[in-house]
């Protein structure tokens, strides 16, 4: 399930995942390390909704 950001609406896609960030294509929301924030607006993973 893809999760969007409530302050600027980035959002997370499992399959594609932020490799940026490090996080790899196919990492579910729930296996993103609690300490993730937003690339672009740096809130928590609390300040995400679903998509
Ligand atoms: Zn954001």
């Amino acid at each position: 399930m893809k999760k969007v950001c409530s302050v600027c609406g980035w959002e997370y896609d499992p399959e594609v995942g932020y490799e940026e960030g490090g996080i790899a294509p196919g990492t579910a929301w729930e296996d993103l390390p609690d300490d993730f924030v937003c690339p672009l607006c740096g809130v928590g993973k609390d300040m995400f909704e679903d998509a």
